[in-house]
């Protein structure tokens, strides 16, 4: 593998900026075709098993800023964005949605993507699913899985397990059972080493702090290496990919104007932890089921749940709740997601590192946030949890029916900890200048030879968990710029 030392100057024929879920398979599309490729990762290399999954010592080497970066708004929304080689599907859950047809065709006529056919897409994802082996548990699930599956099925409510992106090694013996702990398919183990097996360089801690811009067109990138000092390089072609909040924010800090950075889309979540009456806590894996009942407009799901984020997610109401984290064995989180109307923007600041992030979210997004809860918290009851803690301040213990309408009355979206890890949709692909950053293949409008590459590109977001969407539209249109000759001109 050709991991290189950033060096103050550098050059390709291509540079990829970040190595995530948009970057690596750029990557390694374009190195396959025989390109001179660049990748450069803000982050470091972090082998799986360095760090404990959800631990503090994660958040410090493979999330920006700690973990700890927030929307602002009423209220302000708590997002993380992974920071390391492989981006964000390091540090991720491995859910595995295909990207739903009926939203591809959808995008192609709101925001007229050409040649832009879902049966292509869902083409790619078949690949993406053999090449990250997605695949279901396959022994038996955890026991705060069961909880989602078990509360659904009494209400009578769509459900089931999400298969991920993981290797289960094979059991030593027939009769064994094969092992449920497995390991993360994510860009470090697949397309990273493929991209560099076809010659693609790869240089860690180096960020890119602007492109050069003349007219439309880049020839040159300034960066800044793990120790300070300042570098460039130089290409003929560069692919922003550097996640939905830094790749607006990069191409406005290298005076990039139109449709760049005004419709951030997340999916906004809100929480809640329940107790039950045996041990459940499993604090290093999280639940692989899902209910679907309400899908598009909202999901169910459950969180890392180690001692530190049930703390967290008791943290809103500590007072009354704070005597429920010695008994965090017997305790899980779990979310609500929704599809938001509202919209967020990212404005980069001169003089300021990271951008400004704000999100409004709309009276029908806060409407379902209570709603929302609201079944999430039955669903626990159904499933047999003795106490339920809401995540919000002013939240009372739920323990039966009448206490839930109690908790719907309590609840309103500026008390509680609304979080996303899903940020989508600041720089939407398509023809129509006015509400799309980038064309149908995500050359950046106006300019020559500048294109996004990840999940800005995705029109809204998806209401599925957004990772397999980045990758098919991101591999789509790297073919797509092979095609039509790229890096040749
Ligand atoms: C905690 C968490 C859980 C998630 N769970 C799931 C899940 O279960 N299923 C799912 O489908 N999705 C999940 N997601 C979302 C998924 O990880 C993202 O949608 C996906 O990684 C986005 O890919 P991307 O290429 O746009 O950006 P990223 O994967 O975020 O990669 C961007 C990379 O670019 C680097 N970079 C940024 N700016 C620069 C710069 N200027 N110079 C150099 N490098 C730079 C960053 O450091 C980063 O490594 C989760 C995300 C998080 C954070």
């Amino acid at each position: 593998m050709s991991m290189q030392r950033a060096t103050a100057t550098m050059d390709a024929d291509v540079l990829i900026v970040g190595t995530g879920a948009g970057g690596a398979t750029t990557a390694a599309i374009l190195a396959e075709a025989g390109l001179d490729v660049l990748l450069v990762e803000e982050g470091d290399w972090v082998e799986q098993g360095a760090v404990v999954p959800f631990s503090l010592d994660q958040m410090d080497r493979q999330y920006r800023s700690g973990g700890v970066t927030v929307a602002l708004g009423m209220p302000s929304i708590a997002y993380t964005e992974g920071c390391c080689a492989g981006g964000g599907t390091e540090v991720n859950s491995g859910l595995y949605w295909r990207p739903p047809g009926e939203l591809l065709a959808r995008w192609r006529e709101q925001f007229d993507i050409s040649d832009f056919d879902p049966d292509d897409l869902l083409a790619i994802a078949d690949e993406v699913e053999a090449d990250i082996s997605v695949s279901t548990v396959p022994g038996g699930h955890t026991s705060p899985s069961e909880v989602l599956r078990r509360g659904a099925d009494a209400l009578g409510w769509r459900n089931g397990e999400i298969p991920r992106w993981m290797k289960y090694p094979p059991s030593k013996l027939a009769s064994e059972p094969r092992s449920a702990v497995g390991e993360r398919q994510s860009m470090t183990r697949t397309y990273l080493p493929r991209a560099m097996k076809a010659g693609a360089r790869l240089a860690l801690r180096c960020r890119v702090d602007r492109l050069v811009t003349n007219a439309g067109s880049a020839r040159s990138a300034v960066t800044t290496l793990g120790d300070g000092s300042r570098g460039e390089i130089t290409f003929r072609d560069v692919f922003v990919c550097g996640g939905a909040i830094q790749s607006p924010a990069l191409l406005q800090r290298s005076g990039i104007r139109g449709h760049i950075g005004r419709t951030l889309a997340v999916h906004p979540t809100v929480k809640l932890a329940a107790r039950f009456a045996d041990a459940l806590n499993v604090p290093d894996d999280v639940p692989v089921h899902q209910v679907k009942e309400f899908a598009p407009h909202l999901s169910f799901g459950g969180s890392a749940s180690n001692p530190g984020l049930v703390a967290l997610a008791l943290l809103d109401q500590w007072a009354t709740f704070k005597h429920a984290i010695t008994q965090w064995r017997n305790i899980s989180v779990y979310y609500a997601a929704i599809t938001s109307e509202g919209r967020g923007r990212v404005r980069s600041l001169p003089g300021l590192k990271d951008p400004l992030v704000t999100y409004g979210l709309t009276h029908r997004d806060r409407e379902l946030l209570r709603s929302g809860l609201g079944r999430l918290a039955l669903l626990m009851l159904e499933a047999g949890a003795t106490d339920v803690y809401p995540s919000f301040k002013g939240a009372p213990v739920v323990r039966n029916r009448r206490d839930l309408a109690t908790m719907q009355g309590a609840f309103t979206a500026a008390r509680a900890s609304v979080m996303t890890v899903h940020l989508c949709s600041t720089v939407p692909m398509g023809e129509i200048e006015g509400k799309c950053g980038a064309d149908s293949f995500g050359r950046v409008h106006g300019c020559r030879n500048i294109y996004v590459n990840d999940a800005s590109l995705l029109p809204t977001a998806p209401g599925v968990n957004p990772q397999a969407s980045v990758m098919a539209v991101a591999i789509r249109n790297a073919r797509r710029f092979l095609d039509a000759g790229g890096c040749r001109g």
